[in-house]
């Protein structure tokens, strides 16, 4: 049995930007999946220790009540008072550097990725996945001090907010694959009462065409080319369809916003991480607006971590079975075909919310 003064450490793995954010007391709660295959129900709640009971809330005739009807229980992984240590990408620095990983100990002086100013510290020294770092090594350990069970889309943006989701992170996320859209320069024609955006590349003949359709209006208006068009919604030209490129106006991105609240997100392209990055870099300071970024943003984080096929050796049924699962955000469920076997998708997953305090890890 254990006492209530034993604590309790596990590892936990975090990647570089979730460590620069719980350095910067800015992440104080994480969501994992949880892969117990018996959670069907509409309610998990703790017994004790790390003890769920599972099961839901049923009328009683008798007493013209409801009541929780249990059903069976579960484990967490953790308890409330457990310590996390931090899992993150290192290596060893200094003298012993070079040494094997068990034996570099001794030199207790380490580098760690998620600090950018660390990134040239001794680079012919690789650096050495988080999975695989020693206890010794690690510099943050956290205390659960709340545990919930829910469904990945019950967070609210509080949750949001202490993820650690900022406007700037999911920017930084999705820019790599926004570089890769195709964005051309945006040009645009007015004639009549009508102004209409187009690409360099059928600009020209648009204007041709206005001139055509406007014969005797002088006034014919092109501009466009030499700065970003401020606009209310994705610019995309007139004629080929190809992106503009575009900055959103305030009310632009709440348009967006709802677009993308509306729809699926699926795998994102690089057109859709150019549209999205252009919600992100927009900082609101209407705080309604701030809460639906930071939900989105939530949306796209958990997605980039958790919505891509793993391949795991048991189904989701908990049976023995070389397959691939997932769980994104979206509110599917779902077997696919991958790589010749099955994938499941389990969307809109139950998830452990751990809310910590950092009890070691410098300042
Ligand atoms: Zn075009």
């Amino acid at each position: 049995m254990s006492t209530a003064t034993e604590i309790i450490e596990h590892p936990i793995l975090f990647k570089g930007e979730m460590v620069r954010a719980i350095l910067a007391d800015q992440k104080t709660q994480t969501r994992r999946v949880m892969k117990d295959p018996s959670v069907l129900f509409d309610h998990v709640k703790l017994k004790e220790g790390r003890t769920w009971e599972v099961g839901y809330i049923g009328y009683c005739p008798a007493s013209r009540d409801s009541r929780w009807v249990p059903s069976h229980t579960i484990k967490c992984p953790y308890k409330l008072g457990d310590h996390l240590w931090v899992r993150e990408t290192w290596k060893p620095t200094g003298m012993f550097a070079g040494y094997r990983p068990r034996d570099t100990r001794a030199c207790a002086r380490f580098a760690y990725a998620a600090d950018s100013s660390q990134l040239d510290r001794d680079k012919l020294i690789r650096w050495r996945p988080s999975i695989h770092m020693p206890r010794w090594a690690s510099r943050i350990t956290l205390e659960i001090t709340e545990i919930r069970a829910q469904r990945v889309q019950d967070i609210t943006e509080e949750d949001a907010k202490a993820e650690g989701v900022t406007p700037e992170l999911i920017e930084q996320l999705l820019e790599p694959l926004a570089r890769r859209a195709d964005v051309r320069p945006y040009h645009w024609v007015q004639g009549g009462n009508e102004a209409i955006g187009y690409c360099d590349k059928c600009i020209d003949k648009a204007v041709r065409a206005t001139r055509k359709r406007y014969p005797k209006d002088n006034d014919i208006d092109i501009g466009g080319g030499y700065s970003t068009q401020d606009e209310e919604g994705m610019a995309c030209c007139a004629s080929c369809a190809k992106l503009l490129d575009y900055t959103l106006t305030e009310w632009g991105v709440k348009e967006e916003l709802g677009h993308f609240e509306s729809v699926p997100l699926g795998k994102i392209g690089p057109c859709q991480a150019y549209q999205l990055c252009r919600i992100f870099e927009e900082v609101s300071k209407d705080p309604e607006t701030l809460a639906r970024i930071r939900r989105l943003g939530m949306r796209i984080l958990w997605d980039s971590i958790n919505a891509r096929p793993k391949a795991v050796k048991k189904n989701p049924a908990g049976e023995k079975e070389e397959c691939f699962v997932s769980y994104p955000w979206e509110n599917i469920n779902e077997t696919r075909e991958h790589r010749g076997k099955k994938w499941y998708v389990i969307g809109n997953p139950w998830v452990w919310a751990y809310t910590f305090k950092r009890i070691e890890g410098e300042k």
